[in-house]
């Protein structure tokens, strides 16, 4: 009987987490003066824009999936980074997921990526350009050893700590999302210049590249902002939670997504009928 519950609930969580969601099927950005609304897991955008899927600085992964659209600033964002990466010839620089042509939630994956506002990009820098072929079936680069503990040697390479810190030290990024083995490894090498080290969280999983989010635009009045960081570097007792081994307690309870905000589920209204 247990297991049976176990099968049960298995499939329950599977369902949901792939279940498709209405925002897929908005294929292109709802016109009107860019805005990102509500919350980075539970939001929605108007006037997004589509990354340029052809650059000479940046390539787009899974550009079959269409998640290269986001708020103005997203967009004016990743082409500063990797112009400066480009500049600094720390490689190719390759974009992951951004959000949807509305934002919303994806059918599959990380809950995020909603307003526009968030995107991943992978912590490898190849030194020449990949293929279509290769983009639209990405190899992921796991750069933490099996344990978790600290970063593979053979993998971890100084520009990716180049390009982290680059896009720590923009403006309008508000938190960076990596691996506490990454974080680790950062606050080891940084040196005396440690301010940017702030932004840069650990999170669960990101071990393959890091998930970059910027703050809510000024003009973005329905955007709702995390609080900012803790003070410090966070290479302190935080970090240090993260390899500390596991307290035993419940499961984590599997929530039904919250409501959506007001003028996101106005929006889905009028789209989708
Ligand atoms: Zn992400």
């Amino acid at each position: 009987m247990k297991r049976l519950l176990f099968a049960v609930a298995a499939l329950a969580f599977s369902a949901a987490s792939l279940a498709a969601t209405p925002w897929q099927n908005i294929r292109h950005p709802i016109s009107g003066a860019p805005q990102s609304i509500g919350a980075f897991a539970n939001g929605c955008i108007v006037g997004a824009q589509p990354l340029p899927l052809n650059s000479p600085d940046y390539q787009v992964m899974r550009p079959d999936q269409r998640r290269y659209f986001g708020h103005p600033d997203l967009v004016l964002f990743i082409q500063r980074l990797s112009t400066q990466a480009h500049n600094l010839q720390l490689g190719q620089m390759l974009v992951g997921d951004m959000g949807m042509a509305a934002g919303g939630r994806f059918s599959g994956g990380h809950a995020s990526h909603q307003t526009g506002l968030d995107v991943d990009i992978w912590l490898q820098l190849p030194k020449s350009r990949w293929s279509a072929q290769q983009l639209l079936k990405p190899q992921p680069l796991d750069l933490v050893a099996a344990d978790g503990k600290s970063v593979l040697a053979r993998h971890w390479q100084p520009e990716i700590a180049s390009l982290i810190k680059l896009a720590a030290n923009d403006d309008e990024v508000s938190r960076i999302f990596v691996n506490p083995a990454i974080k680790k490894q950062l606050c080891a090498d940084a040196g005396v210049d440690r301010d940017w080290l702030r932004k840069v969280r650990p999170w669960f999983a990101h071990r393959a590249h890091m998930h970059v989010r910027l703050r809510c635009p000024p003009e973005s009045l329905e955007c709702q902002d995390q609080t900012p960081p803790p003070p410090g570097d966070g290479c302190g007792a935080e970090l240090e939670s993260w390899f500390a081994p596991k307290k035993p307690g419940a499961a984590p309870v599997k929530r039904e997504p919250p409501p959506l905000p007001p003028s996101c589920q106005a929006l889905l209204d009028k789209h989708l009928l």
